[in-house]
């Protein structure tokens, strides 16, 4: 059988958000649980968008969330250049091949001319023009350097169909697609063409990605018919919600995982939440690590509708996390938030893990909690953890009687 590929394809427009994340989360699951690799390809074609910095967040995040893939930029591999940049020549390439098989065409029209077709609504829908010019007519402007983009030639009847391993069958009327661009005028791919070339190229079996492809991924199949490639399977994911109306997402500054890494969360916690933001497994067990995840992922669990991400269950999921740490974990993964404490270096951290693990669920409540401390010693520390002060309204009852008996001394 054909090894099983998938791939994870951010544009590096800023931090990694939440519901990067997730598909970088799923497309690692389902190829690690089928013995196939992950691939991490940058799509930095869009130069408008591109920030600065974010292909070393990409990197970063992924690594530390333990979502690492096999092959990409940085790790290297057999598909390369992972960076869509660095094969602009390839498109190039393959655009031409496409334009020879009837699939693309030459469009030199003016942007003034494309802003005479709007129709009532605002919106513009390419009229075919240039699919008309003679070959002659079309060497000659390319001789001449007249400036052109690359369009899509979509049928202008048919329907395109497809089965989606979520959303089973979609179909889509090519009257309703436009000729797109696929090559720009500055000789760069769009999306819609690089996502085809690339995923053929770089022999992904499995598209997992956001349902705002639902619609387009009949376009790319049609190149891939075209060019006589094997399409793709699609694995489209819900979208994640911030609430009933509005989804997650980085244009309105929602958290990433950096955030919530700096917010305190236990990062298996964050990465076991997001698995469960669309998916839920047949024994409907919450706490999962990274392994036990791949090992219980399945298509039939994904969900079809929006799911809400709950901070409430992401933090409770931490404390969980923390509960089960040993007493040197804690004091390993805390050992930012503990150094923030004004007790820092007083106490023997073995018993402060000790109570604290009970009690918070997120690593950022730790000074809070432990600031009190700063007015005893180790025998009231001693105390405060010993089994029959386990509650924390005994201890604040404790801690407000202390300073009075400390008075008479
Ligand atoms: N660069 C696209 C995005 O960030 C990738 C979509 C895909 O996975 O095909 O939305
Ligand atoms: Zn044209």
């Amino acid at each position: 059988m054909k090894e099983i590929r998938t791939r994870f394809a951010p544009s590096p427009t800023g931090y990694l958000h939440i519901g990067g994340l997730r598909t970088a989360l799923y497309s690692y699951l389902f190829a690690k649980q089928r013995g196939g690799s992950f691939v991490l390809r940058i799509e930095d074609t869009d130069s408008a968008r591109y920030v600065d910095g974010s292909v070393q967040i990409i990197y970063d995040t992924m690594r530390d969330s333990g979502i690492m893939y096999d092959e990409g930029p940085d790790v290297g591999g057999n598909y390369g250049p992972y960076v869509q940049s660095q094969r602009k020549e390839l498109y190039q390439e393959y655009a031409k091949k496409l334009v020879e098989l009837g699939g693309a065409y030459y469009c030199f029209c003016t942007p003034d001319r494309i802003s005479t077709l709007k129709d009532s609504e605002g919106n513009t829908k390419y009229d075919k023009h240039c699919l008309s010019l003679s070959k002659e007519e079309i060497e000659e402007k390319l001789k001449n350097g007249v400036p052109y983009v690359i369009r899509q030639n979509v049928p202008e009847e048919g329907t395109g169909v497809y089965t989606d391993l979520v959303y089973g069958e979609i179909s889509v009327d090519y009257k309703d697609i436009e000729d797109g661009i696929l090559i720009k005028s500055d000789g760069m791919p769009t999306y819609n063409f690089a996502n085809v070339i690339d995923d053929h190229l770089m022999g992904i079996t499995h598209v997992v990605r956001g349902t705002e492809y639902l619609s387009s991924t009949p376009k790319y199949n049609l190149m891939y018919d075209a060019f006589g490639w094997e399409r793709p399977q699609y694995i489209h994911l819900p979208p994640i919600m911030k609430d009933a109306q509005h989804k997650l997402s980085k244009r309105n500054g929602d958290a990433s995982y950096e955030d919530f890494v700096n917010k305190g969360y236990v990062k298996e916690a964050i990465v076991n939440y997001i698995a469960l933001l669309g998916w839920s497994p047949k024994n409907n067990t919450e706490k999962m690590s990274l392994r036990e995840l791949s090992e219980n992922f399945s298509l039939e669990g994904i969900s079809k509708s929006p799911s809400i991400f709950d901070e409430v269950k992401m933090k409770w999921l931490s404390g969980e996390y923390i509960k089960s740490m040993t007493n040197e974990e804690f004091i390993e993964k805390a050992d930012k938030f503990l150094k923030l404490s004004k007790v820092y270096g007083k106490y023997d951290l073995l018993k402060i893990a000790e109570l604290l693990k009970t009690r918070i669920e997120i690593f950022s409540e730790i000074p809070d909690k432990i600031n009190f401390l700063e007015e005893f010693g180790e025998y009231d520390l001693a105390l405060f953890t010993h089994k029959k002060m386990k509650t924390d309204t005994e201890i604040a009852k404790f801690v407000c009687r202390k300073p009075k008996r400390l008075s008479k001394t």
